[in-house]
């Protein structure tokens, strides 16, 4: 006789290509994972970029490829087109809301990393 367990638990719904991460609704990257480095860079250029911007709250700038790969793990796909807009909420804390002819597609809160900005 075969027995069939059900644990109730499907697959995870996210996996990252780039690291063994796997979860359901939020991933936690491999120390070494590229596709981690990739977005901390950028949100390292956000926090910079506000530092030598002290009296701007927000900005607009393109989508790098690491945040189009960081939203494509979420089964996303980011239309042509689409910018970012940043929103500094101190404490190098972000809000990245990715838009399109002016629709909000999708946000991303970003906290600093425990180690710090990368320079
Ligand atoms: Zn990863």
């Amino acid at each position: 006789m075969t027995e069939t367990i059900d644990t109730g638990r499907a697959a995870p719904r996210l996996s990252c290509p780039d690291c063994t991460a796997r979860a359901d609704t939020q991933l936690i990257h491999d120390a070494t994972c590229p596709l981690l480095a990739g977005v901390e860079a950028v949100c390292a250029r956000d926090e910079a970029w506000f530092r030598s911007h002290p009296h701007s709250r927000w900005r607009f700038r393109d989508l790098w490829p690491a945040e189009r790969a960081e939203i494509g793990v979420t089964g996303h796909q980011m239309p042509a087109g689409t910018r970012v807009r940043v929103v500094d909420l101190g404490g190098g804390r972000h809000v990245r809301q990715f838009a399109c002819r002016r629709v909000v597609l999708l946000e991303v809160l970003d906290l600093p990393p425990a180690r710090g900005w990368a320079t």
